[in-house]
């Protein structure tokens, strides 16, 4: 690619439970951070159906949508790990970058030092449990940053944004 094709990109990256569950956390950031990708939106997210139906619009209807939710809310792993660490990076080619570092889909195809060709596997129910999610395209980027993080959660000015008064609104705060 020469420079003059080279884009400043932002991508949603999320670290499934399979992350959580193996330690790899500090392992991955230190991956991504090294190639010149900086976060500017980071949370812990308990995954609902409805919010995994959205995600994985695409996948909603297959026959393995039940099994891939077990997988991707960490259901499977237990209670102590329902959750995903859920990022906004940006960079020049953050979209391709982060999906070169994450390798190709099935781990069992994956370049072994790429991360999901490093720690992925497929499990029982033949679920890949491949550890990261990345963006595919800046459409799903878009898609994907707007469904899992509001404005004021990410640093910078990404999208058009709106001020919307609400009233009768109830919000919970510290006691
Ligand atoms: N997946 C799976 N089996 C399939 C297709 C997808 O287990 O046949 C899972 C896998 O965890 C994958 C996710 O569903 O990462 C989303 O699939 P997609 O095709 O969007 O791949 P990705 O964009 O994650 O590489
Ligand atoms: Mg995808």
């Amino acid at each position: 690619m020469t420079e003059a094709t080279k884009k400043h990109q932002y991508t949603l990256i999320i670290l499934k439970p399979d992350a959580l569950v193996k330690s790899l956390s500090g392992n991955i950031l230190t991956r991504l951070l090294e190639a010149r990708l900086r976060l500017i939106g980071a949370k812990v997210v308990k995954v609902s159906r409805e919010l995994a139906e959205v995600h994985y619009a695409h996948l909603k209807d297959e026959p393995f949508f039940d099994d891939l939710y077990e997988y991707f809310s960490g259901k499977t792993y237990g209670p102590k790990y329902e959750r995903v660490l859920v990022f906004v990076s940006e960079g020049v080619d953050a979209i391709s970058k982060v999906r070169r570092i994450a390798g190709a889909t099935n781990p069992l195809d994956a370049d072994p030092i790429t991360i999901r060709g490093a720690y992925g596997r497929i499990n029982k129910k033949g679920i890949m449990e491949n550890v990261i999610h990345c963006s595919d395209s800046e459409e799903s980027a878009k898609k994907e940053i707007h469904l899992w993080f509001d404005p004021d959660e990410i640093i910078g000015e990404l999208y058009p944004t709106k001020k919307v008064i609400k009233e009768n609104y109830e919000v919970i705060e510290w006691a």
